[in-house]
């Protein structure tokens, strides 16, 4: 460990003590959330007073394992998934002084949620190629348009929203980014229903909503650049999930424990899960580790690759594991959870919802794309409309 590090642990581990002996971390948790992020343990990159330290970001997984195993609850990162995995990193990146005072810290202590406003039905993997428009007006912002597969929008806040403002541009050049107030006039949520059951995503329809232009995040027309930063912490932060929430590993192995009849072909297969599992959990703790303040590097899509395909292949076991047993399903009445949780502990429910993995957050497609050229450096995929106003562009 070079000086550099041994001082910023020290630094962490005199916060934690502070944080710890002022605050019994089974007490109240948005009081001991709040004063977590008063610590600077929120998020231990960021500057002090915005939920940090300013040290490496490879400590933040050393707070969560210190808080929980005093039995501190941290189910705020999962249950603000949306915010603390991205809309926090995207505003401390490129959000104003005001932006960061107001929001960090209700964010943090999952008082506000937030929800991620990119998707289209005609904008998906091509994002930069949405229809939503917001025009100027005045000192505000008028948006229409229709998003889809929001998560969690029926309890967010807040939302992160990219949309056109300049149609005659090419498509990446003509987009700006903004926070938008998810109670203002003329948003509508409407559930979304998933073969789980649940609703936990929506279509979100914008008729005239008004933001001001201090909600604007970054300039007029650089919403890629704002949005890739979002885009590559959420990776990162999928890709950390196994670390926070568990594995559905840890159900095949309580399966495979109640079993007598144990098969040479299954026995390969559970070996396998273990293996895969342990690759992802050691994938996670090398991209914590290496991780600089800032925008992850396209290394993320490794982890979030591996991620969803073996929790598919995991899942699958689970469910041959359960026997017959696995054709039943206990309800599919819908729901509308107001947290996203991989549903580990049910092996029907977390096979079905491990499906949507391969798709949330990018497709093992696109994660494939931005391997092999941003990784491996492999030629570029052809993309014929990059140059051209987007109003040009033939569209679904
Ligand atoms: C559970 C869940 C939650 C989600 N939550 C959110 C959210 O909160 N906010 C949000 O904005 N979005 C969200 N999404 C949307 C998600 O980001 C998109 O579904 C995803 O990016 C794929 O877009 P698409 O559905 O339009 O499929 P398409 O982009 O139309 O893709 C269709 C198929 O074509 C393949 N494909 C497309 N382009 C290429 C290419 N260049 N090379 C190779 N293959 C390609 C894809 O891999 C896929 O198999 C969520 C999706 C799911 C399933």
């Amino acid at each position: 460990m070079s000086a550099t590090e041994t001082k910023e642990l020290v630094i962490v581990e005199e916060a934690l003590e502070r944080l710890l002996r002022a605050h019994d971390p089974t007490s109240d948790r948005t009081t001991f959330w709040g004063a977590q992020y008063d610590a600077g343990l929120a998020w231990v990159q960021n500057p002090e007073g915005l939920g940090g330290l300013g040290v490496t970001p490879a400590l933040q997984s050393i707070v969560e394992e210190r808080l929980r195993a005093v039995g501190a609850d941290q189910s705020n990162i999962v249950r603000n998934q949306m915010g603390y995995g991205m809309a926090g990193p995207t505003l401390v990146a490129h959000g104003t002084d005001a932006h960061k005072r107001q929001l960090l810290r209700p964010l943090f202590t999952a008082e506000e949620i937030w929800c991620q406003l990119f998707s289209e039905p005609g904008a998906g993997s091509d994002v930069a190629a949405l229809a939503t428009i917001a025009r100027p007006d005045g000192d505000e912002w008028i948006v229409n348009g229709q998003k889809v597969w929001t998560t969690i929008a029926h309890v967010a806040r807040w939302g992160l929203l990219l949309a056109r403002t300049d149609p005659n541009a090419p498509k990446h050049k003509g987009l700006t980014y903004f926070i938008v107030d998810m109670h203002a006039p003329g948003v509508d949520v409407r559930p979304l229903r998933q073969m789980t059951g649940e609703a936990e995503f929506s279509e979100v329809f914008f008729s005239d909503v008004r933001i001001p232009d201090r909600d604007r995040v970054g300039e007029v027309g650089a919403g890629w650049n704002v949005a890739m930063t979002t885009l590559m912490n959420e990776r990162a932060h999928i890709g950390q999930r196994v670390t926070r929430e568990g594995s559905p590993y840890d159900l095949v192995a309580a399966l495979w424990g109640q079993r007598s009849e144990r098969s040479a072909v299954l026995r390969h297969r559970v070996v396998n899960a273990h293996i895969d599992t342990m690759l992802l959990r050691w994938l996670a703790a090398r991209d914590a580790e290496k991780r600089d303040a800032g925008v992850p590097g396209p290394e993320g899509s490794i982890a979030k690759l591996l991620l969803a395909e073996s929790n598919k292949r995991i899942t699958e076991l689970a469910l041959d594991l359960t026997g017959l047993d696995g054709l039943l399903y206990e309800s599919y009445a819908m729901t509308r959870p107001d947290e996203v949780t991989m549903g580990i502990d049910d092996p029907g429910k977390a096979f079905l919802r491990a499906r949507a993995n391969s798709i949330e957050g990018g497709t093992s497609e696109i994660m494939r794309n931005i391997l092999g050229e941003r990784v491996l450096g492999l030629p570029h995929d052809v993309r014929v409309d990059k140059d051209r106003p987007w109003s040009d562009v033939p569209r679904s």
